[in-house]
């Protein structure tokens, strides 16, 4: 298999996620990243198929995000929602007028034939999105929480129960069946650098990691694997990374992500605010990058993302003179 030179695939989630592909995104040429975005919240409302993190990579790539919300459209309103509520149907699951057309458009390239991967394909491509959208399978991973009030999907374990209910276990529908895209393996296999996004590592990575043959391609590579930490001085920027991490047996701090990715990652980019974790983390094989990981906006998320395309350059020559030492 040939190497894409100067490559780079990101494995990422939603809202968190997409601010550092945001970042990398004006950096890196179309040809040159690949994103796998996580289709694990994917779900049917009003009998659309919605792929929340998908569309949430896509609309911020787009800059077509609200921007306030971190998910949905700019400028959007909520009139057909209302309006299926007046006809009796569920209205928690927040979805915009304009947004409502991703989803039938979805929807009904799937009933003429077409499958997720290529109708991601030309959405991103209506949306004038340069990065390469790969769908991690074309078959489907569905993330079920098992909680004190009972089994929920995600956007219902999200959105519907304000992500209080306490989680006891996370299932991924699916989990064996689904099969890897090719793409998505050619994308870990045969690039120079694989970044895992600051997103949930086990609502939205996991899923991923989930699909047969990712975590063997993810282990397999040569490439170089950094993963960015979501969890900042023990705390969730936003969300329930943490909650999640301790109900699956891992403590939600820096540490506990390189717990999580061990064997899938050469790095682990740190906060500043977690410094003293960096010896334990290097003690478990993984190198570590402290910087500032917080990405309020956008000249925050080109400076990570810069800094952790340098640091894998860095590497890269490493390897490189001790390979030919
Ligand atoms: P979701 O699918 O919408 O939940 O999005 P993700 O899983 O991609 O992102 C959620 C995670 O992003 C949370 O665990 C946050 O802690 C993390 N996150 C959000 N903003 C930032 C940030 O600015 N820096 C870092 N390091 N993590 C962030």
């Amino acid at each position: 298999m040939s190497m894409l030179h100067g490559s780079t695939t990101l494995i990422t989630g939603g809202a968190g996620g997409a601010k550092f592909a945001e970042g990398l995104n004006c950096l890196i040429a179309r040809e040159k990243l690949n994103i796998i975005p996580n289709i694990g919240d994917d779900d049917v409302f009003h009998g659309l198929w919605v792929s929340p993190d998908v569309d949430t990579l896509l609309y911020t790539l787009a800059n077509d995000i609200n921007r306030e919300q971190g998910w949905g459209l700019k400028d959007d309103s909520y009139t057909v929602l209302g309006r299926l509520a007046k006809l009796g149907q569920a209205d928690w699951m927040k979805l915009g007028d304009k947004d409502f057309a991703t989803h039938i458009v979805r929807t009904m390239m799937l009933a003429q034939g077409s499958d997720l991967q290529e109708i991601t394909s030309h959405l991103a491509d209506k949306l004038n999105v340069r990065a390469n959208i790969i769908l991690p399978s074309r078959q489907t991973v569905q993330t079920r929480l098992h909680t004190a009030q009972g089994t929920l999907s995600m956007e219902s374990y999200f959105v519907e129960h304000g992500t209080k209910p306490q989680v006891e276990q996370v299932e991924f529908v699916g989990e064996g069946l689904s099969q890897a895209n090719s793409e998505c393996i050619k994308a870990l296999e045969s690039v120079e650098t694989v970044l895992i996004s600051p997103s949930n590592p086990i609502l939205s990575i996991a899923p991923t990691l989930s699909i047969q043959g990712v975590q063997h391609a993810l282990r397999n590579t040569a490439a170089h694997r950094i993963a960015i930490s979501p969890i900042i001085a023990g705390q969730s920027v936003k969300g329930p990374a943490c909650e999640v991490m301790s109900a699956c047996g891992y403590s939600p701090t820096v540490t506990g992500v390189a717990e999580f990715y061990h064997g899938l990652i050469d790095a682990l980019v740190i906060d500043h605010a977690d410094e003293h974790h960096a010896t334990d983390i290097r003690r478990m094989g993984i190198d570590v990058l402290v910087t500032d990981t917080l990405m309020p906006n956008i000249s925050r998320r080109i400076q990570l993302a810069k800094e952790v395309l340098s640091y894998a350059a860095t590497e890269k020559l490493a390897r490189k003179q001790k390979g030919a030492a």
